[in-house]
């Protein structure tokens, strides 16, 4: 099995970047992955201003995925995730959902019971998850801490174990990022923090030729979700629309009058995260209406 260390991350997703490991399709790989604030923080009394914030947001990688090529399709099952017992939550002055309201920044330690995370006396059930899961762009640099169609600062509380997701290759070898475990995270991730955690995350990849979504795509058991962003939440909620009807028009051979009002039937548009520096929705189709070859989008001639 291949493992990627803790050591090997970066704080972009760039085609520049050189591979930390190389896969095989269908191969298994174990990435070993940092909490968001790089681990600096062990105690409550961790000031701010003494973080290096240059360390903030590290992603294991990049692997490359040998076969995956530009308007290929990266496919990652999520086969395990396990952390450490200890994570961190924090509140930022001027950031969050409230981001505007008076409050000074405070970090709070959290210990994992078992099954359970304890916030104060409150037992939380855990679902380990994965925050930043990408792929290098096209071109340039885009920061761990933002997001876009490669993947990337998504905070998505669905991208865990027994889910599967599919990211559009825009490079050779597709070069996979993961970092930014959480240990739960509520829809929206109001705060700007969850319960942030290292760990390792063992993957299985796959590439399909030829083809790619437009958003990543995440398969859970019983739906896919198209993973929209935008500047604003309008915005990210127009484009999850216009892609869901996109995909029903292919599914049933619709016109779009009747592909709008089937997905006015039968997609959920959802939020994914509003606090990164794209906002996050997502629609999800129940497998029962659509195929994943609906969603993915034909890029070359055979
Ligand atoms: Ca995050």
């Amino acid at each position: 099995m291949i493992r990627i260390p803790r050591s090997k991350v970066v704080y972009s997703f760039s085609p520049k970047h050189s591979p930390a490991a190389y896969a095989k399709p269908g191969e298994v790989v174990v990435f070993e992955t940092i909490d968001a604030l790089g681990g600096q923080i062990k105690s409550e009394n961790t000031s701010l201003e003494s973080l290096d914030w240059t360390k903030v947001n590290p992603a294991t990688g990049p692997l490359y995925v040998e076969g995956a090529e530009a308007g290929d399709t990266l496919v990652v099952d999520i086969l395990d995730i396990s952390t450490e017992e200890q994570a961190v939550i924090l509140v930022v002055p001027g950031y969050g959902a409230l981001h505007d309201k008076k409050f000074n920044p405070k970090v709070k330690l959290l210990q994992r019971r078992r099954d359970y995370l304890l916030f104060n006396n409150i037992e939380i059930p855990v679902k380990p998850m994965i925050g930043v899961i990408g792929v290098a762009p096209p071109e340039g640099e885009v920061p761990t801490g933002s997001l876009g169609a490669h993947g990337g600062n998504m905070d998505v509380a669905l991208i865990t174990r027994g889910t599967k997701l599919y990211l559009p290759v825009f490079v050779k070898g597709a070069l996979l990022a993961i970092g930014d475990l959480h240990l739960v995270q509520g829809d929206g991730e109001l705060c700007v923090s969850a319960a942030e955690v290292s760990g390792e995350v063992m993957v299985r990849v796959d590439v399909v030729k030829g083809k790619r979504p437009r958003y990543p795509v995440l398969e859970l058991e019983d739906r896919y979700a198209i993973l929209a962003f935008g500047k604003t939440l309008d915005e990210a909620a127009y484009r999850a629309t216009e892609e869901a009807v996109e995909a029903l028009k292919r599914a049933h051979n619709l016109n779009f009058e009747e592909a709008y009002m089937l997905a006015s039937l039968i997609v959920n548009l959802r939020i994914n995260q509003v606090v990164d520096p794209l906002k996050g929705v997502r629609a999800e189709i129940p497998k029962k209406y659509i195929d994943i070859d609906n969603i993915l989008v034909e890029t070359k001639q055979s």
